[in-house]
């Protein structure tokens, strides 16, 4: 059979609309690896993880977990933490639900391809081109530029110095946690920003 049986195409207004069902486009590796999470959430472990990866040059920790009826993917800083009443906790780059496994690793796979750091989160290339639209009409302050790479950041250290997550990521790389410009040792703590 070849691949034209599983795509229908319509015309509408002579403009072409391409469906492709969504099950036949799962990889053999995702078929695998999904199934090996169904059985190990089957086992009543509350969540699988995977083994430390990073994602645009920062360090991750990957982990997908049942939330009653979806599943719910997250990816965690593994260097940067964030206080919560009282806890200290994996800062958390970015989390969605998703209806099975099987879109969970789809949705993974392409957030390590194209999804890129923005104040602190991944997000889309669309929301990155949008957000970068936004700052060609009003610009950040020249104050809210990182300190290190001077690309516009309204991320700042608990010492209210401004630093991107990746240059924060790199001086964690290194061991250092002195932020670059008072030299003050927080890097590893996030402020959240409340707005
Ligand atoms: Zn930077
Ligand atoms: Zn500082």
């Amino acid at each position: 059979m070849d691949d034209s049986d599983d795509i229908e195409t319509i015309n509408i207004n002579t403009m072409p609309i391409t469906i492709t069902p969504k099950k036949s486009t799962y990889s053999k590796q995702i078929i695998s690896l999904a199934s090996i999470i169904k059985n190990y959430l089957a086992i009543n472990y509350i969540s699988y993880e995977f083994e430390e990866k990073t994602i645009d040059d920062v360090k991750v920790c990957v982990s997908i977990s049942k939330n009653d009826d979806d599943y719910m993917i997250c990816i965690k800083s593994i260097q940067v933490f964030m206080e919560e009443s009282g806890d200290v906790l994996h800062y958390i780059l970015y989390s969605k639900n998703l209806k099975d496994i099987e879109s969970c690793l789809m949705h993974l796979n392409y957030i390590a391809s194209y999804y890129k750091l923005y104040n602190g989160r991944l997000i889309s290339p669309n929301r990155i081109n949008e957000l970068k639209l936004q700052n060609y009409i009003i610009p950040l302050k020249e104050s809210e530029n990182c300190s290190i790479c001077y690309e516009p950041s309204r991320e700042q250290t608990i010492c209210n110095h401004y630093l991107c997550f990746r240059c924060r990521c790199k001086c964690l790389n290194k061991n250092d946690k002195k932020c670059p410009i008072c030299r003050d040792s927080n890097l590893d703590i996030y402020l959240i920003n409340n707005d």
